[in-house]
């Protein structure tokens, strides 16, 4: 979600003569667009300031902060970094063109969201679109901060998507991602109710050779008819992020999560038993607060249970005004948390590994997206990464690959 803001906020500043630059030296004004989803990412962006601080002194040159953190902290920043010109939260985005030609130094974080407003849109991922289609969450997981730093769950109405996505399919893009923090939400907000499915069919209806994807699911919001939709469709690929966060009941409890080990289990089984192929990739944090050694053992089953082709891993990290962030007599220590943390990215290199060799043997359609080091580059549709051998293929074409062999982060196979 931050990296499709960061394209919007190009696409503004492109209407101010702004272009984006390979370079931060060769730039006028700096922006970070920051994460605070753990303050490992919050720290990065504070130094990215530090060094911008230091650059200021020699040149003339205008620096911003915005994302998570800046609606987070707000005027604070510019209390802590003199040498910072512009805050703006997650909600003001479309607020810049007034915000960028004020005197001073602003901060602009509110609270209620600035309505969507038609700017270019500066796309920066190669073959591929991202496509906002809801944002916020009103799901008050006790760890996340997303629910008070995006608010609670706005879709999109279907029209203006779809209008976006014949224009992305018109620019000649391949694939379209539709992006939320809770994809499955989208639509329980709007009148007449669509549904994530419904749109999914109503783009895919749309002329041309294009993918979609649809990122990221929470487990008990995906309905049979979302499943039915990708089992039918032709360019609805057939992949599903899922994060489950722990593979203990209890933990999951503690975690606010509205599900089960077992009805989680439950949603994956429907899933594999009605698409072929399918890939379901999820999201653990290890050391939550008051996880034991038998709760992270779980966690470690739930791999083999659910044969995960790939997972996210994160160590627990306390966020303001999170819940979970008040358990400090239930946390686990930062050795411990260190030590479940690389046995749990050992387990997901094992599984998809084990989940990459399931394909050799078998051809699979990719979508060549680059040309690196004298080799092709694509992706499946189930999003696994493939090396082609072959010489005569172009990029953004869709090509039938068969793969010979398989490594932790990738396949190789040749031009069938
Ligand atoms: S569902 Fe995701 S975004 Fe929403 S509160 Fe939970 S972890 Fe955060």
């Amino acid at each position: 979600m931050n990296k499709s803001d960061s394209e919007r906020i190009a696409g503004i500043l492109s209407h101010f003569g702004y272009e984006l630059c390979d370079n931060e030296n060769d730039a006028d004004f700096c922006i970070v667009n920051t994460c605070s989803i753990r303050q490992l990412s919050e720290d990065k962006a504070y130094s990215k300031l530090g060094v911008w601080g230091k650059m200021k002194k020699h040149k003339p040159l205008k620096i911003g902060i915005c994302g998570c953190v800046a609606q987070q902290e707000g005027q604070n920043l510019l209390k802590r970094f003199p040498y910072l010109d512009l805050v703006f939260g997650t909600h003001n985005i479309y607020e810049l063109p007034d915000l960028i030609n004020k005197e001073g130094r602003i901060c602009a974080v509110t609270d209620k969201p600035i309505a969507e407003k038609e700017f270019n849109i500066t796309r920066t991922r190669g073959l591929n679109a991202w496509l906002p289609i809801i944002e916020g969450c009103n799901n008050f997981c006790s760890y996340c901060i997303v629910p008070y730093t995006r608010g609670r769950e706005r879709s999109r109405e279907p029209q203006n998507i779809i209008n976006e996505a014949k224009n992305i399919i018109k620019q000649g893009y391949k694939e379209i991602t539709l992006l939320g923090q809770n994809v499955d939400s989208y639509g329980k907000d709007l009148a007449n109710k669509p549904t994530l499915a419904y749109l999914l069919r109503e783009i895919e209806k749309l002329e041309g050779n294009f993918r979609i994807r649809f990122v990221t699911s929470y487990p008990t919001d995906i309905t049979d008819e979302l499943i039915e939709t990708v089992k039918n469709s032709k360019k609805i690929c057939e992949c599903f992020h899922i994060p489950m966060q722990s593979g203990s009941t209890p933990i999951l409890k503690a975690m606010n999560r509205r599900y089960t080990r077992e009805q989680y289990a439950q949603i994956v089984k429907k899933i594999r038993d009605n698409i072929e192929d399918v890939t379901i990739t999820s999201d653990f944090i290890a050391g939550f607060p008051g996880e034991t050694e038998e709760d992270f053992n779980q966690t470690l089953s739930a791999f083999d249970e659910f044969e995960f082709d790939y997972s996210n891993t994160a160590a627990y990290s306390p966020r303001p005004k999170t819940p979970a962030a008040k358990w400090a007599d239930k946390y686990v220590s930062e050795e411990e948390k260190k030590k479940r943390l690389l046995i749990l990215n050992d387990k997901v290199k094992e599984m998809t590994l084990k989940s990459n060799q399931k394909y050799v043997g078998k051809t699979l359609e990719v979508l060549i997206e680059s040309f690196k080091d004298g080799k092709f580059e694509g992706r499946t549709r189930n999003n696994k990464v493939v090396h082609i051998s072959d010489k005569d293929i172009n990029v953004g074409d869709f090509v039938d690959v068969k793969i010979e062999r398989a490594s932790t982060w990738c396949l190789f196979g040749s031009k069938k």
